[in-house]
């Protein structure tokens, strides 16, 4: 033991562990800017624990720059291993010695469940291993006396998305992208051919990639751990295909996860699949298995903010805990940091390959959560084409408002699932106004193939909503068409329409139906669920678009102000920063005035002395009417000081265009079918009530539509409370340097 600690400040050490996973960069980041601005030195320990058994310079000081512009990057800039040494207890006592060297007693360990269990193992040692350290005279008894305890925080990063206590594991949306991506792709080329291709994907236990990628992919049939199917599944696969094929389908996807069982146990591989198929279909069938794709590639955006969310709480956590601390796994539950006793998480993760082997596999879904278990049965009812529908309820689906990524997505699901139920399913081509005119189709489950993860709205969609002096002529459509639900999907003005309709319904005798609106817009201001479908491509696309801008600037000294869309909502802006790294954010929430301006520039010019190379705000379309994206940019040239030069960038309607992202994929699917689900419960029961859709601990509620008069500041067109707003203090935190403040 050769350095002391040079003072009492808190030290703590973050590191990367097991496989790596895109998204591991922002905890990083995050977990040092964290520590930093609460007063703690930090150190990170490259390769891993296996970097603790070395010490050295594996270990290094890391400080506010070390981990500049490290978000959009893949992988983990500080390296990671599997390290056979630290499963040793030398080993492990050598990694005490390394850390107490530094008066390092905090760890965040960023890993999956191994790294995590290696971690508490050490934990739960590391007052033997300083006393055999104190006693073989490597360390000084006052040193071990002053770190007693090792206090630590995990964080699961894994694209697996295989651990109970977080809804999502920090690479698991980037993998999705990955995946889903591959299968889009795949789908044009089987489309061109008629082919069947069989696609592996990863998840050992866990089925979470390859059940959300089919979904998201449109694929005709997925098989995974923890729901193995039942004997005789390989006839209903190619009865299922057949069926896809007869409706209209010119391609077909199975998706399976590399740990996939039939239910004795035994792997069903994707060459078994594709044998199976190819000799009772008689066609040909191809093979794709996506290996380390999955792993690869710039995290995207929810990869980006999530992970600066629990890096952040994760810091926090360990710099203020006390000797007694309990280890936490700092999650994510419903968009909220989530924290969970460490070790009891990953004693349930570990059980679930148990509840498999002994046949229990509902427990074994269940303990993946309730989306899960929804979605394996909203999957097989959209998967399946159907015959004619029959006794069912004729049901509507109408656009209204701006466009957003996913409308197609959710008529689809809409479509098939309500045929499922024995519906008629029925569009109505451009928007209410449409309605009015009788553009209105029956669509058929074959209709629809292809809409999963098409951009745009193929049933149109417009911003005009009926006036009241055409509420009649909306309600004889509605009767004309004899249609007994409607379901609205769309943004602000449909859920206002609908709102201002449903005040005068007692007037119209064609408003006795049950309406629900879905939420379908990039800005995410409606009341109700906290992410609306669209809103996460948009943030993609800003993402995207930011990565490409910083890296065309890099060179020069030089200012961007980004303007994205939102009109008063900041969520794009605000998410937006998080995500991309950026400086700071112009809210209208917040408002903005010439002080805030004039400190932002004098901060601006300290920074671009000091050696800076970039600056990055983001500004909300709506953020100021006076200080404009225009005039903040010349403000900021003006008063530069010739250390940099000012460039706005207006991203427009490419917001609004992409092919919605999986994350916007899946919950379009899910909340179509709750939507639809819910309009055949109001038939059944003749209330004729209207509604849109809540959320409630996650999962989706009807909330009556009256409420949103409460809900909704309707002259901002946005919630009167937004969950996101409480994001800014860590946004605020990550973009200043303390001493920059
Ligand atoms: P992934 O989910 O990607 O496999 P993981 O963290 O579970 O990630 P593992 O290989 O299981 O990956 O564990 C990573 C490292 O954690 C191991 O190489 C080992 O150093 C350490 N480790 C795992 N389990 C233990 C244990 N029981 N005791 C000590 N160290 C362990």
């Amino acid at each position: 033991m050769t350095t002391a600690p040079p003072t009492h400040r808190p030290a703590i050490a973050v590191l990367t562990s097991g496989g790596d996973a895109p998204g591991m960069n922002a905890v990083v980041r995050a977990v040092v800017r964290t520590a930093i601005g609460a007063g703690a030195d930090v150190f990170a320990v490259y390769e891993g624990l296996q970097g603790l058994v070395d010490g050295g310079q594996r270990i290094e000081r890391f400080g506010w720059s070390s981990v500049g512009s490290v978000q959009h990057r893949g992988g983990t800039v500080i390296g990671t291993a599997r390290s056979a040494d630290f499963r040793t207890r030398e080993g492990r006592r050598r990694a005490a010695l390394h850390l107490l060297e530094r008066g390092i007693d905090r760890l965040v360990v960023v890993g999956g469940d191994g790294s995590l269990t290696g971690t508490d193992v050490f934990r739960s040692e590391w007052p033997d291993l300083l006393d055999e350290l104190v006693e073989a005279g490597e360390v000084p008894a006052e040193i071990a006396a002053r770190h007693g305890h090792l206090v630590i925080a995990g964080v699961v990063g894994s694209i697996d998305n295989d651990m109970v206590g977080t809804d999502m594991t920090v690479g698991a949306d980037t993998a999705l992208h990955r995946i889903v991506d591959a299968i889009d792709a795949l789908a044009s080329t089987a489309a061109s051919h008629q082919r069947s291709f069989v696609v592996e994907v990863m998840g050992r236990h866990c089925g979470y990639l390859a059940l959300m990628s089919a979904i998201a992919g449109g694929a005709d049939y997925v098989l995974i751990p923890e729901n193995p199917p039942a004997d005789g599944w390989e006839d209903e696969m190619c009865e299922r295909l057949r069926a896809g094929r007869a409706a209209g389908r010119r391609e077909s996807i199975v998706v399976v996860a590399e740990g996939a069982t039939d239910r004795h146990g035994n792997p069903i591989t994707s060459g078994h699949v594709r044998d199976v198929l190819a000799e009772r279909l008689a066609e040909d069938v191809r093979v794709t298995i996506l290996g380390h794709v999955q792993r690869g590639g710039a995290p995207s955006a929810y990869d980006r903010w999530m992970p600066t969310l629990l890096g952040h709480a994760a810091a926090l956590e360990v710099v203020h805990a006390g000797p007694d601390h309990e280890p936490q796994l700092i999650g994510v539950r419903n968009n909220r940091v989530h924290r969970t006793p460490l070790m009891s998480a990953v004693e349930r993760t570990r059980q679930i390959p148990g509840l498999i082997q002994a046949g229990d596999y509902r427990a074994a879904m269940a303990a993946r959560g309730s989306s899960f278990t929804d979605m394996v049965e909203v999957f097989d009812r959209i998967a399946q084409a159907n015959d004619e529908p029959s006794g069912g309820a004729r049901i509507a689906v109408v656009h209204g408002g701006g466009l957003a990524p996913g409308m197609n997505t959710a008529v689809r699901a809409a479509v098939r699932f309500g045929q499922s139920r024995g519906h008629t399913m029925l569009g109505v081509q451009g928007s209410f106004l449409g309605l009015v005119d009788g553009r209105i189709d029956e669509l058929a489950w074959g209709d629809v193939d292809g809409w999963v993860g098409s951009g745009g709205a193929e049933l149109g969609t417009r911003r005009a909503m009926p006036r009241m002096e055409q509420y009649y002529a909306v309600s004889r459509a509605l009767e004309n068409n004899e249609i007994d639900a409607l379901l609205v999907v769309g943004g602000h003005r449909a859920y206002q329409a609908v709102h201002d309709m449903h005040a005068e319904r007692d007037r119209y005798p064609g408003f006795g139906l049950p309406v629900i609106c879905l939420p379908a817009t990039i800005d995410n201001n409606l009341p109700g669920w906290e992410t609306t479908i669209g809103a996460d491509t948009a943030l993609n696309e800003i993402v995207t678009a930011v990565d490409r801008l910083k890296q065309s600037a890099m060179a020069s000294q030089r200012a961007f102000v980004v303007e994205v869309m939102g009109r008063y909502c900041g969520y794009l802006a605000l998410m937006g920063a998080l995500s991309t790294g950026a400086e700071r954010v112009y809210l209208h929430e917040e408002g903005v005035t010439l002080a805030d301006l004039s400190d932002d520039v004098a901060r601006m010019v300290a920074s671009f002395r000091a050696g800076r190379r970039f600056h990055l705000a983001i500004r909300n379309e709506a953020a100021s009417e006076g200080y404009t994206t225009e005039v903040m940019c010349r403000l900021f040239a003006e008063e530069s000081a010739g250390e940099f030069d000012v460039r706005p960038m207006v991203l427009g309607h490419l917001q609004q265009g992409g092919n919605p992202t999986p994350f916007d994929r899946v919950h379009a699917t899910r909340l179509a079918a709750f939507c639809v689900d819910w309009l055949s419960a109001q038939i059944s029961a003749r209330t004729g009530q209207w509604a849109f859709v809540g959320s409630d601990e996650g999962r989706p509620t009807a909330e009556p539509i009256r409420t949103m008069a409460d809900l909704v500041d309707s002259a901002l067109a946005r919630p009167r409370e937004q969950w996101w707003l409480d994001l800014r203090p860590v946004m605020a935190a990550l973009a200043t340097e303390p001493d920059a403040r």
